[in-house]
């Protein structure tokens, strides 16, 4: 077999390998490049193979970075399935038309406001391309072999990370490689933590907290303190976040420091459709998560939910202290970017971003201290406090990591490590050879190797 690095090398965004064995090619993920503009240009570049050659696609999970480029790909000329867990199924369904829905936003306004060096700027897809891809996709069930052609087969294992999301091993009846997903975490409020690793040859493995450890505090902790900091000044919490996993662990939260009054009984809006269909989401797929049914219904009551946009626009004529949970997480795109707008500049407000920033978007500038933040096209002072809550990710840290590895019941012939930023992979590279004395490579972006 001939394992190809399309994406997320050096970087944890675009997630695309292609696996081929001179008769099938299956793509595992499909992601979009987010961040730098030199990685977000990847997306309008020609991809290295024709899309109509594919004869199969198997998605980890529903996060952007994995599937976003998936009605792409459909777009030109992919015509097989793409396999996944039902979950995984029903948060495309919320997050690939949503996504093409900002595009095609985006491009609008560049073009209204003449702030793109393209003329017209395009989207990437519209959310009509996303309905269409949606088309292709095949549910199936974790810890269950399937075939992909007479000699290849898959199975999905449970990853923990966010609801359907699955590590993929491709199995040739001689050879086989698992593409660890995203890796959740050991010790999570909602999430059941990752299955074991299943013996395999080639291992390609993600490294986003390759250099990092969770710290060991309870997230809730530095959340009230900032929600009552930033209420007692008489302003209001604005938190970007992902809408898919990020924005129900923080309801939780927010749930649980209510009910111990920990925190100001002030309002909690959910201003995100999609964050809404995908709490919604909790309550269906009861089983993959570790809230009781009550609870979960609890939680999904704590915030109220903003649907329409005039709605979204008129939570900034209230002065009145309050949380506003909106996406994107890194503010790249959304609702919260006009709600950050209202809020950026005045210091009794908080800006709180729930997690990892990756390199190059306008959260991780924000986090890094700037003083001016550009937002369709405006040049604004930040002049709101600024802050982070770390333990929130979804993904395993480096010791998780390496807890997933020891999982495997013997040392793989091969491991690469991808889906993390230089310094992260490298890091993780020295900690596998110090921790578990075995060698693990850091693939390079479009390199290939044979299996
Ligand atoms: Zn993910």
């Amino acid at each position: 077999m001939k394992l190809s690095f399309l994406g997320a090398t050096g970087t944890v965004t675009g997630s695309r390998y292609l696996l081929e064995d001179g008769h099938t090619r299956v793509l595992v993920d499909c992601g979009l490049f987010q961040g730098q503009k030199e990685l977000r240009l990847r997306n309008r570049a020609k991809l290295p193979f024709d899309p109509a050659t594919i004869d199969a696609v198997l998605l980890t999970h529903a996060h952007v970075d994995h599937s976003g480029y998936l009605p792409l790909l459909v777009k030109s000329g992919f015509r097989g399935p793409i396999f996944c867990s039902e979950a995984t199924f029903d948060f495309c369904t919320i997050l690939l038309p949503d996504c093409g829905h900002i595009q095609e936003e985006d491009a609008e306004r560049a073009n209204r406001y003449g702030y793109s060096r393209h003329k017209p700027a395009l989207p990437l897809y519209t959310e009509q391309d996303a309905r269409e891809a949606l088309q292709s996709f095949k549910v199936v069930e974790m810890n269950r072999d399937y075939a992909l052609s007479d000699i290849l087969a898959f199975t999905l294992i449970r990853a923990g990370h966010i609801l359907g999301a699955a590590s993929v091993r491709i199995d040739d009846g001689l050879t086989s490689v698992l593409f660890s997903g995203d890796i959740g975490r050991y010790r999570d409020a909602i999430m059941p933590p990752p299955a074991p690793a299943p013996a395999s040859d080639y291992v390609v493995m993600e490294t986003t907290y390759g250099n990092r450890s969770h710290i060991d505090t309870d997230p809730a902790d530095k959340l009230a303190e900032i929600i009552n900091r930033t209420a007692e000044r008489g302003g209001t919490t604005v938190i970007p976040s992902f809408a898919v996993g990020r924005a129900q662990s923080i309801l939780y939260y927010i749930h649980e420091l209510k009910r111990e009054r920990r925190i100001h009984d002030i309002p909690v809006f959910l201003d995100s459709p999609m964050a809404i269909d995908a709490t919604d989401l909790f309550r269906k797929h009861h089983g993959e998560h570790r809230l009781s049914v009550k609870k979960c219904a609890e939680v999904c009551r704590t915030a109220t939910c903003v649907h329409a946009a005039a709605q979204s626009k008129a939570l900034n004529e209230d002065v009145m202290p309050k949380i506003i949970i909106s996406a994107s997480g890194m503010a790249e795109g959304g609702r919260v970017l006009h709600h950050m707008k209202h809020y950026i500049g005045n210091h009794r407000n908080t800006i709180l971003f729930a997690g990892y920033q990756a390199a190059g978007t306008r959260g991780a500038h924000l986090v890094s201290g700037a003083k001016t933040v550009r937002i369709h096209g405006e040049v604004l002072d930040v002049r709101a406090e600024i802050d982070r809550l770390d333990n929130l990710s979804a993904h395993a840290d480096s010791d998780g990591l390496i807890r997933w590895l020891r999982s495997l019941s013997a040392e793989p012939r091969r491991i690469f490590l991808t889906h993390g930023e230089p310094d992260s992979a490298g890091a993780f590279q020295d900690k596998i050879e110090r921790e578990l004395g075995w060698q693990a490579e850091i693939p390079d972006y479009g390199q290939s190797v044979e299996l």
